[in-house]
């Protein structure tokens, strides 16, 4: 006979987790049914983001800072180091340990709460507005009966056309996460979040990493004083090489590497031989197998389950969050959405601030924004005002040796109202949470500057970006 829970979450990442655990606090009986499986066939509970994702690729770009830092920076502090070597296996086994730790934790959240776990695909058998049947194939075949499901299944990298990705020489990001010894040349097709990202660890390691984008513009979703400077970073010698505005055209495997056909910007044709080749150009929306046409739930043209501004599916006592939805694919903006439509089911009142997700890149220096860009408010016809303030001049960035970059503010014209806030330099990633909270409490400028921040911390330059946009920074 099925069993029969109040919601069944399909999807364990972290859309998908943290809607089962705030459903269950919220006294409801609650099962999440997620197929990951490690090598071994072992479940893996935290989806993307905690197995070839977020946790993972915070893990490696901080080994390679290290190895960067070693390398590079600590002479100048008077550190000598001689010797000094990666080791790829071990850099792979701590990151291994760590995507560990957090499937495990995971887990005990679950028993913690009393969340029933099925390992297993799950999909809609059939249903109606008093509940949903759910069949979970897994090691042992279940069916559930849910009173709410929530769909919370993810995306997967997508593909160039007529490319596969084998894990070995073209490398989608889980390849690209354990790839076992540095590639002298690596190509990147992709300059978003996780291209430059994975581009990055790599480049820190010692590839030489060139980097293909389609698009003619760069960082196209930030402010575009932060890409700039991100470009300049970037670009500049010995770091990354990026060329924008290529077609590529094919795609060739050999023996020993990849040869990339493209034509650039200007029309030419051009070719990229590289040892190994991450293709980083978005992701899918996985909602194959889940029986959605079965039971009719809509799927618009781009592959996305349709969702209201409250993650309500087209049929009744149906959800759907994360990047299965519209909307930024970042881990906690599907957390968010998990805890609204939990609190939605239990006759709360949850939502989500679209206006208030931070971005972020863990580049070095990180970028990191929320709000409004410059150019966005530009084509709205808003009346602002801007306050920029460098790192340069923060005594804490100086002797951190990490003073590149800036912090820029925007705020309404009228009123002061904090619409907008872009970082580029230290712990920009930390330092954005402050704006985050800013954004959320509607404050004025004026509040940061007057609000006593400490000293010597990144964080002063918070507050004289804010002092700048009535142009009276006090260290600059
Ligand atoms: C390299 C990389 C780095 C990233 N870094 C960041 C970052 O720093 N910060 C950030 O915010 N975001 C980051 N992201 C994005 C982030 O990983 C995703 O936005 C997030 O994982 C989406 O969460 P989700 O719960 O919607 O889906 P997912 O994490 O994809 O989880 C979905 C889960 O559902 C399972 N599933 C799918 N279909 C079924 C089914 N029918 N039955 C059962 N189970 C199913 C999947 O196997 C998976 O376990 C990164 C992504 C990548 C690839």
């Amino acid at each position: 006979m099925a069993k029969t829970f109040d919601a069944v979450v399909i999807g364990g990442g972290p859309g998908g987790y943290i809607a089962a655990i705030r459903a269950a606090q919220l006294g409801m009986q609650v099962a999440c049914v997620d197929d990951w499986k490690t090598p071994a066939e072992k479940p893996a509970l935290g989806g993307t983001c905690t197995n070839v994702g977020c946790i993972p690729s915070k893990a490696l770009l901080q080994s390679s800072e290290n190895y960067e830092h070693a390398g590079h920076g600590f002479a100048e502090h008077g550190v000598q180091i001689k010797g000094l070597a990666v080791d790829v296996g071990q850099m792979l086994k701590r990151k291994d340990k760590i995507v560990k730790q957090n499937n495990e934790g995971i887990l005990y959240l679950f028993k913690k709460n009393k969340v029933a776990f099925y390992h297993g695909h799950g999909s809609f058998v059939r249903g109606d507005a008093n509940g949903w049947e759910i069949k979970v194939a897994g090691s042992i075949e279940e069916t559930l009966t849910a009173r709410h499901a929530i769909v919370a299944t993810g995306s997967s990298p997508r593909a160039l056309p007529g490319t596969t990705f084998d894990n070995k020489l073209i490398l989608d990001n889980e390849g690209a996460l354990a790839i076992p010894e540095v590639p002298k040349r690596l190509g990147v097709v992709g300059a978003g979040v996780i291209g430059l990202e994975l581009g990055s660890v790599w480049r820190r390691l010692g590839s030489k990493v060139h980097i293909l984008e389609a698009l003619p513009g760069f960082l196209g979703a930030a402010d575009d004083a932060i890409a700039q400077e991100a470009w300049k970073i970037f670009t500049r010698e010995g770091e990354l090489e990026i060329e924008l505005g290529v077609n590529v055209a094919s795609i060739a495997q050999g023996k020993a590497g990849v040869s990339v056909d493209y034509k650039t910007a200007e029309g030419k044709a051009a070719a990229l031989a590289c040892d190994r080749l991450i293709v980083s150009i978005g992701r899918v929306p996985n909602t194959e197998g889940l029986g959605a046409d079965r039971i009719g739930l809509k799927i618009d043209a781009t592959g996305f389950i349709e969702v209201d501004k409250n993650c309500r599916a087209s049929l009744p006592r149906i959800y759907a969050v994360g990047d299965v939805v519209r909307g930024p694919m970042l881990a906690h903006k599907g957390e968010d959405e998990g805890v609204m439509v939990a609190e939605i089911i239990a006759g709360q009142h949850g939502h989500v601030n679209y206006d208030a997700i931070p971005w972020v890149m863990y580049t070095m220096p990180e970028i990191a924004w929320v709000g409004k860009t410059e150019q966005q408010l530009k084509a709205e016809g808003i009346a602002y005002r801007s306050g920029r303030f460098p790192f340069a001049y923060n005594g804490r960035a100086l002797g951190r040796d990490e003073a590149e970059g800036f912090i820029k503010i925007l705020a309404d014209a009228a009123t002061d109202r904090i619409l907008g806030v872009h970082a580029i330099g230290s712990l920009a990633s930390e330092l954005i949470a402050e704006a985050v909270v800013a954004i959320e409490f509607g404050a004025s400028s004026e509040d940061i500057a007057r609000i006593c921040h400490a000293h010597p911390s990144l964080s002063e330059v918070m507050r004289e970006a804010a002092l700048a946009v009535d142009k009276r920074s006090l260290n600059g």
